[in-house]
């Protein structure tokens, strides 16, 4: 008799639809590969690979969570915002995506000038030509600049280019984290505070975001040792949240953690999947 299939669930992937390495279809074979069972797909600022991910995943037995990760911010600091069980479609989300990619674009063109006037010439075409129509970041400055011999690699191009502060460092306006939770609710998804610690004040945030329709905290992520996960999971409890965890795989070499290498258990996906079905409920949107 065969074993009960075991669920190996990662809720936090991006593809080449934002700044990971592998498109769509292949991020899910590599996941079906790694025998993962059901994975996130929430790629910056976009839902364009989810459509190419869910087929993919229908065909290789990988349930695939459309997702969507928005580039906000707290005070300047990273506050990023995962949506689960979004419609890709959402007008809510398209017109967000609309302008934070129109403003991304031109912040890659100043961020190349501001290189260009450090003496580093890298062009914005090639920059472009990376993100292949996907959403442009700093990733993509970072692979050119490795490219052409100016850095070892992107995390280095980031150390000595392209973080706060650096030659290559330009700013954008970005969604408010409630924004960013409201547009999330609109596609009828459920919205989840991703890698709490680069807000530098992950209660501070909650406590802000918990009122605001905050469903969950990501809780387990590579980067963080155990005893910084289970504060974690302290906080999300003292404020009713769920607790959630995903890789943030974005390719080889991108981050120390594999496609799987931060695993949640399935009744992690069952709690959002309720919590979204709410939502849904509330609007006459189609349960999931
Ligand atoms: P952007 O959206 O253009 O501001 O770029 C942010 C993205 O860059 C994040 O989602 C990460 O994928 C990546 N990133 C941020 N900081 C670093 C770093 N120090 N090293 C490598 N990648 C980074
Ligand atoms: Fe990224
Ligand atoms: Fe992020
Ligand atoms: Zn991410």
């Amino acid at each position: 008799m065969n074993a009960p299939a075991l669920s190996s669930v990662d809720l936090h992937c991006h593809s080449t639809a934002s700044d990971g390495l592998r498109t769509p279809a292949e991020l899910v074979a590599y996941a079906a590969e790694r025998r993962l069972t059901v994975i996130g797909l929430c790629d910056h600022d976009s839902t364009n690979g989810v459509a190419e991910a869910v087929d993919t995943g229908a065909r290789l037995g990988v349930e695939v969570i459309p997702g969507v990760e928005l580039s906000s911010e707290i005070e300047g600091l990273q506050a990023h915002i995962l949506g689960y069980f979004i419609d890709p479609a959402s007008e809510s989300l398209q017109g967000e995506f609309a302008w934070m990619n129109a403003t991304r674009q031109a912040r890659i063109q100043l961020i190349c000038a501001n290189l260009n006037a450090a003496g580093i010439p890298i062009d914005t075409a090639d920059v472009l030509a990376l993100s292949d129509g996907g959403t442009v970041g700093r990733p993509h400055v970072a692979r050119v600049l490795v490219a052409n011999g100016y850095a070892e690699s992107v995390s280095d191009a980031f150390t000595r280019y392209l973080t706060r502060g650096k030659p290559g460092y330009a700013h954008s306006e970005k969604i408010t984290p409630e924004g960013a939770i409201a547009a999330i609710e609109r596609a009828g998804g459920v919205a989840v505070l991703a890698h709490p610690w680069s807000t530098k004040n992950p209660r501070a945030a909650v406590e802000r975001l918990a009122p605001v329709g905050l469903t969950g905290v990501e809780c387990y992520y590579g980067e963080y040792e155990p005893p910084v996960q289970r504060d974690l999971v302290s906080l999300a409890h003292a404020f009713g949240l769920l607790t959630t965890g995903g890789s943030d795989y974005h390719g080889e070499g991108v981050k120390t953690v594999d496609l799987g290498g931060v695993l949640v258990p399935p009744e992690t996906v069952d709690r959002l999947r309720t919590a979204a079905n709410a939502v849904r409920a509330q609007s006459g949107m189609a349960q999931v």
